[in-house]
């Protein structure tokens, strides 16, 4: 499901006195089944930009088209579903006391599809029986992610999902989200300041400052961007920064790696 920014700009308060523009003509498009990270400061448009994506608002101007269909109020494609939403810290927003009540708010006594969920959040159906009290807070994030994907959405966004979690669980969700994306085509956007765990997951990146694009492209391209970046106070991925330095100071090309453990094996190989 491709969607399309043409122009958009959005102000809140239309017409009075604090009228802000917060998004200014903004062009991007999410091409079907990609991994998309979007970040930049607090107060930048992130979640404005992901509310418009929602339809639970319409631009000021310019427009946005889904499935090839330019949203406007009746196109209802938040109520759809076919755009998940797992907003930040997820596990607060809990709506039923039970995994089994909260995976069938949707769909009901629907086992099939429950059980489809937990098993795409690598979860064992054992998790059924359980309350949401029990659960550790990783489970937690993990059952709120299940939860939206009951609904078969074909888009994901999630905002932050790796806040909080230690670096086992941050690993593990990278990994399902990853699974999620390739089995299922499901196209995901991550809203994150964490740049290594956009890194670790995205194709593509897009940064935004004061309401506008800063730079957008391929997380490659991105990355190789290091004055922008360091104008901009954004860092980049530790493990970009140590195959430049190994780069720099032992004249040694790694090659470029997401994964520490291939990071590893590859400075076994050269060194
Ligand atoms: P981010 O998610 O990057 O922190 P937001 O989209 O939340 O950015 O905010 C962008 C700008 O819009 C900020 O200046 C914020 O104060 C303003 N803003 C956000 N929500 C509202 C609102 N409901 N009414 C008025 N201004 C808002």
């Amino acid at each position: 499901m491709e969607i399309i920014f043409n122009a958009v700009s959005f102000n809140y308060n239309v017409g009075l006195i604090n009228e802000e523009q917060v998004l200014k003509n903004i062009n991007l498009s999410f091409e079907s089944g990609k991994i998309y990270g979007i970040t930049g400061k607090s107060g930048s448009g992130k979640t404005t930009l992901i509310q418009l994506i929602k339809g639970v608002i319409l631009p000021t101007s310019g427009n946005i088209v889904i499935d090839k269909k330019i949203v406007n109020k009746s196109s209802k494609f938040y109520e759809n579903k076919k755009i998940g939403y797992v907003p930040q810290f997820s596990e607060d927003y809990f709506l039923e006391d039970s995994v089994d009540k909260e995976l069938g708010y949707i769909v009901g006594n629907n086992t099939y599809i429950k059980l489809n969920s937990l098993n795409m959040v690598g979860l064992s159906e054992d998790y059924m029986n359980k309350k949401i009290n029990e659960l550790s807070f990783s489970d937690k994030r993990l059952i709120s992610i299940a939860a939206t994907l009951t609904y078969a959405p074909r888009v994901l966004i999630l905002d932050e999902p790796g806040l909080g979690l230690d670096k086992f669980n941050k690993e593990k969700l990278i990994k399902l989200l990853k699974n999620i994306n390739n089995k299922y085509k499901v196209t995901i956007i991550i809203v994150s300041h964490d740049i290594n765990l956009l890194n670790q997951i995205v194709s593509e990146i897009i940064i935004l400052k004061d309401g506008k694009i800063l730079s957008q492209g391929s997380k490659e391209d991105i990355f190789k961007k290091t004055s922008l970046l360091n104008k901009n106070n954004i860092e980049s991925p530790k493990i970009l920064d140590f195959i430049n330095l190994v780069q720099k100071e032992k004249n040694i090309k790694l090659g470029s790696y997401d994964d520490v453990r291939d990071l590893i094996k590859a400075v076994y190989r050269n060194v």
